[in-house]
């Protein structure tokens, strides 16, 4: 190369440096461009505590012969890392509707409500802004897809069991919707006998009812209800042909959204949600936790691939909270039974929701049913997930069936599932601190465009915001103080029962 080709090269080089020395700002807007997603996929493990990664990791090694792409992903040098910390208006344990209202208005607010502050005030979720932008909106559960997660990014209500009216609110926001709750659709499950599938159909969406007819309907949008209620657990459908050949994988139904929403010419805003992660930490049920993960970390996979093909993706993968922080405890001398007990949770064949019902006293209320034989109870978990009980730990679950309750000293664990949890638990090395949300920092990695916002530590409300940025949305919820919601709780006589169900 000649000198007179390099000085030549070295005055273009200044030529086109001059004029955009002379404009630092425009500089950065083009790195701002560069920042901005098309699209923005938002995935939440509902309900995964901490210890649960790890688990899943050599869960999935055993079970799939390879590990997670949750953690391969977390590998990646150009993956961002978060831990957020999830706290409710008023509380440090929050729960769905709350953690997700936080992400998609920037506010903080009561358990149980959904984008709506303590005094009536509603807030305007990310899906609504979005759709504001001509963004096509999607949400993908396997729980009732009017659940507290998705209904998050899409709706406003004073009581987030409202899913009948929620499922009203999606008709003017969203343009996919996959998951369960037929109940809150069908005419003849809704109080109001609204036919509301017949709403969606007239509103251009494509109605499927089967995994087949979700492969089969027109383009365009779509309604998807695969369950009166939310999808039945991962394991239960392993195992069952009936469940398997009706009921789609949450891989099945994130990859139908995408094909459809990615036809958008402005991009779109998909929330991806593995639900029943959640409900198995309620349950203290491991195995069927750690199968719903894996179906979650499938659902990974096919955004994984979706992002390669359009790497103006920005996908964030993260959690709503913890629950009931199940770990394996260390088992024998040295430890050394740990790996084998873990590994007994591969010959599990039910969810404890399914074998609860099994489980159950015969005739009377609490305290005065006649308990299953020991025989039963032994041969119900031998053949659910192949452990022999000892006699003393068939006695317990005996003494639950026929009580209801005073078995075991813990309130939270002081129920079968938590009798079931110990037992076994026993055998398997894992064990549950109780049967609710926990205050843990949720784990959040992000990848594409825009993913480098995500770092440090972070608080649940600072994600509406970047969110916005990434979007061009200037919009900016009101919040409200910890004490002046005290005061409104106060006033209006806010008391709200436990509800088990809440995720
Ligand atoms: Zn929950």
């Amino acid at each position: 190369m000649s000198r007179n080709i390099n000085r030549r090269e070295l005055l273009r080089w200044s030529g086109a440096l001059l004029p955009a020395a002379a404009g630092i700002e425009s500089l950065h807007a083009a790195e701002r461009r560069q920042e901005q997603p098309k699209n923005i996929i938002w995935m939440v493990a509902d309900g995964m505590s901490p210890g649960v990664l790890p688990m899943g990791e050599h869960f999935s090694l055993r079970a799939r012969g390879k590990g997670t792409i949750w953690h391969a992903l977390g590998q990646r040098p150009e993956a961002a890392h978060a831990l957020m910390d999830m706290a409710s208006l008023g509380s440090i344990v929050t729960d769905s509707s709350s953690a997700s209202s936080s992400w998609s208005t920037g506010s903080r607010i009561l358990n149980g409500w959904v984008n709506m502050l303590p005094d009536g005030t509603a807030l305007t979720p990310i899906g609504v802004l979005a759709k504001g932008q001509k963004k096509r909106v999607g949400l993908v559960t396997t729980t009732t897809v009017t659940h507290a997660t998705p209904a998050g990014f899409a709706a406003v209500s004073r009581e987030r069991d409202d899913e009948a009216g929620i499922a009203v609110q999606y008709l003017k926001v969203c343009d996919v919707v996959l998951g369960g709750g037929t109940m809150f659709f069908l005419p003849a499950a809704r109080r109001d006998k609204r036919d509301l599938v017949a709403d969606y159909r007239e509103a251009g969406f494509a109605v499927a009812l089967t995994r087949d007819e979700l492969q089969r309907a027109a383009p365009g949008r779509i309604l998807g209800l695969f369950s009166r209620s939310h999808l039945p657990f991962s394991l239960d459908v392993r195992h069952d042909d009936a469940l398997r050949a009706t009921v789609p994988t949450l891989a099945e139904m994130a990859q139908v959204a995408l094909d459809r929403l990615s036809t958008s010419p402005d991009g779109f805003l998909l929330q991806i949600e593995g639900g029943r992660v959640d409900h198995a930490a309620h349950n203290n049920d491991a195995a069927a936790l750690l199968w719903d993960l894996l179906a979650f970390d499938d659902a990974v996979g096919v955004v994984l691939r979706f992002c390669e093909e359009h790497p103006d993706t920005l996908v964030v993968i993260t959690s709503d909270h913890g629950n009931s922080n199940p770990g394996v405890n260390g088992t024998g001398t040295e430890y050394m039974e740990s790996t084998s007990s873990f590994e007994r949770l591969l010959l599990a064949r039910r969810s404890y929701a399914a074998v609860t019902p099994l489980l159950e006293g015969k005739g009377g209320r609490n305290a005065e049913r006649v308990a299953p034989t020991a025989d039963h109870v032994k041969e119900t978990i031998r053949s659910s997930f192949g452990i022999d009980l000892s006699a003393d730990e068939t006695e317990w679950i005996q003494k639950m069936a026929a009580q209801g309750r005073g078995v075991t000293i813990s309130k939270q664990l002081d129920k079968m599932v938590g009798v079931l949890g110990q037992v076994l638990g026993n055998h398997t090395g894992v064990g549950w601190t109780g049967t609710s949300h926990t205050s843990d920092y949720t784990m959040l990695v992000a990848l594409g465009p825009g993913s480098g916002r995500f770092h440090g530590f972070m608080k649940n409300i600072d994600a509406f915001p970047i969110l916005c940025d990434l979007m061009e949305i200037r919009h900016r919820n009101p919040s409200m103080t910890e004490e002046k919601a005290g005061q409104y709780r106060k006033a209006a006589g806010i008391v709200r029962a436990e509800k088990i169900h809440w995720a």
